[in-house]
């Protein structure tokens, strides 16, 4: 139901608070049920379709959800939902769902399983890592996750005392950006979404970040918003992407220059005064010595590394002047590329700093103020772990997610000592790390495997249990702190109850705490009742966040620098740091430096992924609604190297990289939208597991061509984009 003003009265008369009635969003779950009578309810929650847990409604009619909406009050929603979250309905009635518990019985991968009762799954589960446990000790226990369940499984893995705990968001994804902005600013860009505040800005500079194609809901709202208010888009990508249709200016960079194209920009912003100088006197360290390092690098050279004509090199950075500092060259997300990735971050933040973007309109909005009280729930401290954690490796500014590559690499080698246990949660690890062959040795080497999901992806597929979760619509989760802006908390509760012998991740989690020997560690009662008791903690009235889905705490928003509102920056010197001694002290270029990037060689192109607006990584695939909307995935390949290679618009081929792999065919979309050295596919496609009915053999999976990666020496982050594929005609 849309929120017409004749509505929005009408629930508002009828609500408690409804006397406060003016332009600001309304909802009550309570009176809008109320409102339409009958059998409906309508049960404000959390969407998990993706990682950005917007508000969403779900409406619930005859015991059946059969709408779910975007939360008016939610900042993450802004009364929305992308098509994912309103296919959420699909994911709760797909029948290709895991559906009770699952012991294996033949080989590892090989598809044969038992169903069994929830007792035995539990109790075969527990008596196989009791078993790890004494023989390699708790370290050798491991878990890898992606999304809400982590978090139970993360309390379980610490109380059997292992710090093993890694997630593909960090070293695959978000890790390196979040470090070398920490590095500068002493903040990471982003909690549960980036801090940019795109509604004001005036221009936006773009890297690879397709928003648009990559559907992050309320930042799309306000980057539509920007467009239609006349921003100027600065979009640097090899492809003309969804949002470089929407820009002033398309830079398609040579993959692989970015950071000569940074470090330029900085040079000229520098040179010809465009910075704001009494920002970077006030808050800044460094400036001297970055200004004599980036000397070098004039237009006339970057025009020739990067393959941009020089005039749009200049051009960009005298728009970035000229506005600043309502402008933001976007963090991005997933900056995992070349190996020598946190530098080129590095050179984003610097870039932000000088221009002053930070806390300032249209920039980059501040931390909300105030913290939450930590909640424990009276669950007693953690047993120190009996040998360090692997997961940060030898990467000093690797962060407290872990690294998934180095605990692969144990269970591998057994050095510098084994992993032979591993919980995964809501991750295909075949599809989210690189190298995806290191990834299936390493499970083979594994003594004993669970795995806590909702669909039967390969990954979940080779475990020795399966413990089938139920979906985000079947239970209770959260609180979620929520910063935008404002602080405020978000709420997760079910609209119906589960569905099949499923069960929730706290529960599954809880009940392996008893059976584990560590009773004191499980949920005390139920997770509602913890919610509650988390809610009083942090002054948060449970019955009516249980009603609107979301609030926000008072006095919390400041998003911008005031005389009384003063930015904050917890690096060593307090500053933002042009110049870290942090990384000095490391033996790491305190500025950034340019270092080349290998190129394709003859035939070959360099192999670009990204993401779809109706699919979350390869989760959604199988969705029916999605599947629908996109069945698979193609490679966009310039058009006359196409015509070059006498491949029409539309013909099957196959890829294979330079290791000789060889990829599923997919179709070609023979285009001017991307240059000429590189192609570009849809991630997350061409699944291997036949009780994916839909997504089985859909499209091609490009994580099997990414055989090769480069560590980023700083943050330990596994760059991909250095694969490099040939087309095969014959498909
Ligand atoms: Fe759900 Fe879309 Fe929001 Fe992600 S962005 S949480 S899929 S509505």
């Amino acid at each position: 139901m849309a929120f017409s003003r004749r509505n929005f009265l009408k629930y508002a008369a009828m609500s408690a608070g409804g006397a406060a009635i003016a332009d600001t969003p309304f909802f009550s779950a309570r009176a809008r049920a109320e409102a339409e009578g009958g059998d409906v309810k309508y049960v404000p929650t959390s969407c998990e379709m993706c990682f950005w847990k917007c508000g969403a409604i779900a409406k619930v009619k005859d015991g059946k959800v059969v709408k779910l909406e975007g939360n008016p009050l939610h900042p993450q929603s802004l009364g929305k939902l992308c098509a994912r979250g309103q296919a959420g309905i699909g994911q709760l009635y797909d029948p290709d769902r895991l559906k009770k518990p699952m012991i294996r019985t033949g080989e590892r991968g090989d598809g044969k399983y038992k169903e069994v009762s929830w007792e035995e799954a539990l109790s075969y589960t527990a008596e196989k890592l009791k078993e790890v446990m004494a023989k390699h000790g708790p370290e050798s226990v491991a878990m890898m996750s992606h999304g809400s369940p982590g978090d139970y499984f993360t309390h379980l893995l610490k109380a059997l005392g292992t710090g093993n705990i890694a997630f593909p968001s960090f070293a695959q994804c978000k890790g390196i950006r979040d470090a070398g902005w920490e590095i500068t600013f002493g903040h990471k860009p982003a909690t549960s979404c980036e801090r940019v505040d795109m509604r004001n800005s005036r221009v936006i500079v773009l890297f690879g970040t397709h928003l648009g194609e990559n559907m992050h809901n309320s930042q799309n709202q306000e980057f539509a918003e920007a467009v239609g208010n006349g921003c100027k888009i600065i979009c640097v990508d090899p492809r003309y992407s969804t949002a470089a249709s929407k820009s002033f200016l398309w830079l398609p960079i040579k993959p692989g220059t970015d950071t000569a194209l940074l470090l330029t920009w900085i040079n000229l912003i520098i040179s010809r005064e465009l910075y704001d100088k009494a920002y970077v006197e006030q808050y800044t360290v460094g400036f001297d010595k970055l200004k004599e390092a980036v000397a070098q690098y004039t237009p006339e050279w970057c025009a020739k590394e990067t393959d941009l004509p020089e005039a749009d090199i200049i051009a960009a950075a005298e728009e970035l002047g000229r506005y600043a500092p309502n402008v933001v060259v976007h963090p991005g997300r997933h900056l995992a590329w070349y190996g020598n990735d946190a530098q080129r971050v590095r050179a984003m933040a610097i870039i932000n700093a000088i221009l002053g973007t930070w806390g300032r309109k249209g920039g980059m909005w501040l931390p909300p103020k105030g913290k939450f009280p930590s909640f424990s729930d009276g669950a007693p401290k953690y047993p120190d772990p009996a040998k360090a954690p692997l997961i940060k490796g030898d990467y000093p500014f690797a962060g407290g997610e872990g690294l998934t590559q180095v605990v692969r690499e144990a269970a591998i080698s057994g050095t510098p000592y084994p992993i032979k246990a591993l919980v995964i949660a809501g991750t295909d690890l075949l599809k989210a790390l690189p190298a995806p062959e290191l990834t299936r040795k390493a499970i083979n080497n594994l003594d004993f495997m669970v795995a806590i999901d909702i669909m039967p992806a390969e990954t979940v597929m080779m475990a020795d249990v399966i413990l089938p979760e139920c979906t985000y619509l079947e239970r209770h989760d959260g609180l979620f702190k929520v910063e935008s802006r404002e602080a405020g908390v978000g709420i997760r509760q079910p609209a119906v109850e589960p569905m099949y012998d499923t069960k929730p991740a706290w529960w599954i989690a809880s009940e392996l705490c008893k059976k584990m020997g560590k009773p004191e560690f499980a949920v005390k009662d139920s997770w509602e009742a913890r919610m509650k008791r988390q809610a009083e903690a942090w002054g948060v009235n449970y019955a009516e966040l249980a009603d609107k889905g979301y609030v926000s705490l008072p006095n919390s928003a400041a998003p911008y620098i005031t005389p009384d509102n003063q930015p904050e920056f917890p690096t060593d010197s307090e500053k933002i740091e042009l110049f870290s001694a942090a990384l000095e002290e490391h033996n790491f270029d305190p500025i950034p430096k340019y270092e080349p990037t290998e190129q394709p060689g003859e035939g070959m192109y360099r192999l670009v992924y990204g993401r779809s607006p109706v699919h979350t990584f390869s989760r959604t695939v199988n969705s029916p609604f999605l599947w629908e909307l996109q069945k698979e995935n193609e490679l966009w390949l310039n058009k006359k190297e196409a015509d070059r290679l006498g491949v029409k618009n539309g013909q099957r081929i196959r890829l294979e990289n330079q290791d000789k792999v060889v990829s599923s065919p997919m179709r070609v979309k023979a285009t001017e939208r991307i240059r000429h050295d590189c192609v570009y596919m849809v991630h997350g496609f061409g699944h291997n597991s036949p009780r994916l009915s839909k997504a089985h053999g859909s499209g091609a999976d490009d994580q099997e061509l990414i055989t090769q990666y480069k560590v980023d020496p700083i943050t330990g982050g596994t760059g991909m984009r250095v694969n490099f594929v040939k087309i095969l005609k014959e498909a």
